[in-house]
């Protein structure tokens, strides 16, 4: 009896993981996850290094509310950083009012921006990420200043900090 429960409740399993491992290529949603950033570290790590709000935003793609972050008004001259890994991420130039209540850029510093696709609510969204340490930041759309790029990066105060030019 034993035997034949072996036979047909667990050998579906074997057979199923088998074809995936079979199957190298195969685009999985995990297969996101497995890239390799630069400064990788655990949830743990992750939470002991960022406040509780930036580790939510950064590593778990939430959104603060709109008009609560305290860069959204910022207009000092300076840089904008991954509140994660510090690399530099937009700069004060490139900030205008979109009046959405989050920090918005017309561009960043595209060689240390992801840009990925998500359908968190229902269709296709540009999220932007730190390419360096896979930090989600926010979403990218295209009702932005038609004088520049055309572009808005809608970023999440919380995903960034700031340094302001008198000290770099
Ligand atoms: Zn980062």
């Amino acid at each position: 009896m034993k035997n034949l429960f072996f036979a047909l409740v667990l050998l579906p399993f074997f057979g199923s993981c088998q074809q995936l491992k079979s199957d190298p290529n195969k685009t999985t949603e995990n297969s996101e996850n497995k890239r390799s950033y630069s400064v990788v570290k655990t949830d743990a790590e992750w939470q002991q290094i960022l406040s509780p709000l930036a580790y939510r935003v950064l590593r778990k793609a939430a959104t603060e509310r709109p008009f609560t972050g305290p860069l959204n008004d910022n207009k000092k001259e300076g840089t904008y950083v991954c509140a994660g890994c510090k690399i530099p991420l937009y700069s004060s130039a490139h900030k205008y009012d979109s009046g959405s209540g989050w920090p918005s850029f017309d561009r960043g510093e595209d060689k240390n921006l992801e840009y990925d696709v998500d359908y968190k609510i229902g269709y296709a969204r540009t999220e932007l990420k730190c390419a360096n340490c896979g930090g989600h930041l926010g979403h990218m759309f295209n009702d932005g200043p038609r004088a520049t790029t055309g572009k808005r990066h809608c970023i999440n105060s919380a995903a960034l900090a700031f340094i302001p030019a008198e000290d770099e």
